[in-house]
């Protein structure tokens, strides 16, 4: 289209205001109180029924799904449920429980390694304390804090990739670092909330906020966020992008919590399976 003729303001729009810090961090508490509401039920989509299976299970999750990971550990938990049980395990053997989870040859030698450590400097318990943790073989800073924050109460942020997308399209920081994120996210929320936001926004971002093409025309943040038109904004197109538990579609987890409202995840080999 062509610019009407005649008379031209001369007057340029104001540009936006740049968000002061105060206003970014009231923004992203409602954000995150919104999550709260629309997540009640939000978990950690590992299956785990003691620290060391949750340390496991974190470890196995690297460069693959929750999903595909709780597909594995029964079979894992039933050879070998206690570090003892695992650090005397033939190597091969494990090797052949796990791959289903990809890269299996370098995830047992954590196993192996992490168990043995267990076994040998812990009394064959997973100790408590970040600094412990992260000594053992294969276990990062990621990997404590979910551990931490799972199985200790511990509060703690895991940034993982969903988690580093939505807060950088939040503005909650540009960092890319998982480390210098979770020390900008932290200052932004109480204690008491790091565990909890941890999955509301990962929750978010697998139902909903995805990378390639956010459902913004049915999110309940839309306005709330800045990053709102990065997807699909018509409410009707938007609605069959959501891979919601709502909708009835399967969870990543076999044995969700009692008050999740969807439907647990097949076992292995079954189709019907939902992505990361
Ligand atoms: S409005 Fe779009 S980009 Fe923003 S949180 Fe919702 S789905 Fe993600």
């Amino acid at each position: 289209m062509t610019a009407p003729q005649g008379k031209v303001s001369a007057k340029k729009p104001k540009a936006a205001k740049p968000e002061s810090r105060l206003a970014m961090v009231r923004r992203a508490r409602r954000i995150n109180r919104e999550l709260a509401e629309t997540y009640p039920y939000a978990h950690p989509e590992l299956d785990f029924r003691n620290p060391f299976e949750l340390l496991v299970a974190t470890v196995l999750s690297a460069q693959t799904t929750d999903l595909r990971v709780n597909q594995t550990t029964p079979a894992l938990f039933a050879a070998y449920p206690t570090p003892e049980d695992m650090a005397a395990a033939v190597p091969e053997e494990l090797e052949e429980l796990i791959r289903p989870t990809g890269f299996f040859r370098m995830k047992a030698k954590s196993l192996l390694g992490l168990s043995q450590a267990l076994r040998d400097d812990h009394g064959g318990e997973v100790p408590g304390r970040l600094e412990d943790l992260v000594k053992l073989p294969g276990v990062g800073r990621k990997t404590a804090n979910v551990v931490l924050g799972n199985a200790f109460g511990v509060p703690g942020i895991t940034v993982d990739t969903h988690f580093g997308r939505l807060v950088r399209r939040w503005k909650w920081t540009e960092q890319e670092d998982p480390e210098k994120v979770e020390a900008e996210i932290c200052a932004i929320f109480p204690k008491s909330e790091w565990t909890m936001l941890s999955h509301r926004v990962v929750f978010h971002g697998r139902r909903i906020c995805h990378a390639r093409r956010p459902a913004c025309g049915a999110c309940p943040i839309a306005p709330l966020c800045p990053a709102y038109g990065e997807g699909e904004t018509d409410p009707e197109k938007a609605k069959k992008l959501l891979k919601y538990e709502k909708g009835g579609r399967p969870g990543q987890r076999l044995s969700p919590p009692p008050d999740y409202p969807g439907l647990p995840a097949p076992p292995l080999g079954e189709v019907d399976a939902p992505e990361a």
